[in-house]
Order: structure tokens, then sequence, then C-alpha cells
């Protein structure tokens, strides 16, 4: 897939801040967030080989599913204008009049937006429910809400062998849990000393470890043994904020000029900066820290029901 524009290997930077000077620690940002401005971040390396596939399939049309402020629907958006294929969202919930930023976004790079009542959306993989899609929307290449699948496993294990210098230790945030269970899988193959550590971005999130585990069978025919997932930094649950978190971000911007992605990559920062400060991390250890996209303008208005 040949992307004008695309920015990779993302590029790495180290921060300096005396909190990880007195822990001894180093970290590594992996600014994966640059990598295209309209395909940003684990969303150009999760939808990768799906669009081959598709268009190696020959459809016209690619179908999605994902809550109203996906990142992964805006991607499947910007992706099918850039690939040439129309695209449908299906959206969690009722709907949305006006649209969010999110939404506007995606219908203004061509998404056709349809909607599903919560009930009928969590049996949207059920073959009836798939059935009646495919037949309204003609057939269309069906992508998994937030693309995590076996081509996104294969995307992301890729960002592995771009890591030019040593390390022990990478973080990455976990929502659908794709993304973890690429990296492990590409650390298995040329970093086999390190280990993965993922942040779940939702509460009461310990579902996710059989996600992966499931993820990386189907991808790999086993599972790697050299990741985890830490459950007790979601700051309140899916896309909520709290003061915490607020002022590591706002702290985070004034030291390193960087305002972070609060729903995903905030969270996962913040917590990587309480462990170290708990000196969860030996003297010695280097952490690379997945910037998995970011700060979009939507991704700050507060939301949930
Ligand atoms: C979608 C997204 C994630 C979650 O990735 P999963 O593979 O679903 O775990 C993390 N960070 C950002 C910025 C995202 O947009």
């Amino acid at each position: 897939m040949d992307v004008p524009g695309l920015v990779l290997p993302s590029p790495l930077q180290e921060l300096a801040d005396e909190r990880l000077t007195t822990a001894g620690v180093r970290l590594v940002l992996k600014r994966d967030d640059l990598i295209h401005p309209d395909l940003p971040g684990n969303k150009w390396r999760k939808l990768k080989y799906t669009l081959v596939a598709a268009r190696e399939a020959g459809a016209a049309r690619l179908l999605t599913f994902g809550g109203a402020y996906s990142n992964h629907l805006r991607a499947v958006a910007a992706a099918g204008a850039l690939f040439g294929f129309e695209t449908v969202g299906v959206v969690r919930g009722e709907p949305h009049d006006p649209l969010n930023p999110s939404l506007q976004y995606a219908v203004d790079h061509g998404m056709r937006l349809t909607y599903l009542d919560r009930e009928t959306y969590r049996r949207k993989a059920d073959p009836h429910v798939l059935d009646t899609l495919r037949a309204e929307f003609d057939d269309p290449f069906v992508v998994p809400e937030g693309g995590s699948d076996i081509p996104a496993v294969r995307g992301c294990a890729e960002l592995v062998a771009e890591i030019d210098e040593p390390f022990d230790v990478i973080c990455c945030p976990v929502g659908t849990g794709g993304t973890l269970a690429g990296i492990a899988a590409g650390l298995e193959e040329v970093a086999p000393g390190a280990r993965a550590v993922g942040f779940a971005a939702l509460k009461g999130a310990g579902f996710l470890s059989d996600d992966v585990a499931r993820l990386q069978t189907a991808a790999l025919g086993h599972t790697t043994g050299n990741w985890s997932i830490e459950l007790d930094f979601h700051f309140g649950g899916y896309a909520k904020r709290n003061a915490d978190l607020d002022a590591f971000l706002d702290e985070f911007d004034s030291r390193h000029g960087l305002r972070l992605d609060w729903v995903y990559v905030g969270k996962m920062l913040a917590g990587l900066f309480a462990q170290i400060a708990d000196n969860a991390y030996p003297p010695g250890t280097t952490i690379v820290a997945m910037v998995t996209g970011p700060d979009f303008e939507t991704a700050t208005v507060q939301t949930r029901s």
C-alpha cells in the first residue's frame, strides 16, 4: 500500500524528565501519532493489511462498527477516501443530530452512517444482524469493531522492528487489545527478552486478557507469554476523566510541549509515571511508550451516558 505522506518508521523521542532520572529509568516515546494526518497511530497499522485484503477481494465498500466517538470509524472513513473504497459506519446507539465532530469528520470523508440501537449493536456479529447489514449495503467488506482482527495483529507486530535501540519494556494503551496482541507478537520475533505492558482505557477490563489471548491464537496459533495488562489506570472508565488525569496531562504538556490524547495515551502515561514513582521498574530499565494517536479535538469533548 503506497500512501503519500506516510511517516514510517515513526520517530522515537526520549523524554528528559527528572521523575525518570530519579527512578533511574529511560522513557522513549514512539510517536505513532505522527504517522499520517488522516491515518494516525495504531489505526493505520491495524487497517493496513485489511485494506490490502479488501483490494485483493475487489471490494467496492467497507463496512465497520464503532461508538459515536470512535477513532476507528474516523480512520476507516479516511482510508476509504484515500484508497477508493466507499465506507459505511455502523454507529452504536441513537442517531446524532447534529453530528459530533468525530462523526462529522467521517461524513466529510465520505462515510455513510447508519445506527443500531444498543441491544442490536451488542449482537452485531450474529449472522442474522450481519446478513441484514450485508443486504442493506450491497455486500460490503466487513471490518470488525476497533479493527482488531488477524490483519491488525500483523500490522502492529511490524512496529517493533522499527525500534532501532535496545529496550526492556514496551507500553501501549488497550481498547480492544489488537495493538497489544500485535506488539507482543512482534516482540517474540525480534526482541525476545522484552515484555509488553498494556494499560486498559476502560473500567472492569479483566476480560481483555482473554480477548488478547484469543486474537493471538487466531493470528499466531499460540499466545505469547510476554505481555500483561494493567487495570487500575482507567481514571473513571472509558472516555471518562478526572482531576488527577487532567493534572497529569497539564503538567505533561507544560514539561514536554505535547498535549496527549486523554482517552488512551494520557491514561497510559499517567499510569506509567505512577508505576515509575512506585519503583515498579528497576534502575537501568529502558521503556518504550507507544503514542498510539494524536489528541483529536473531538477526544476532548466530554461525553458518555
Ligand atoms: C483505537 C485506539 C487505541 C486502542 O487500540 P486497541 O487495538 O483497540 O487496543 C489506543 N490508542 C488510540 C489513540 C486509539 O485511537
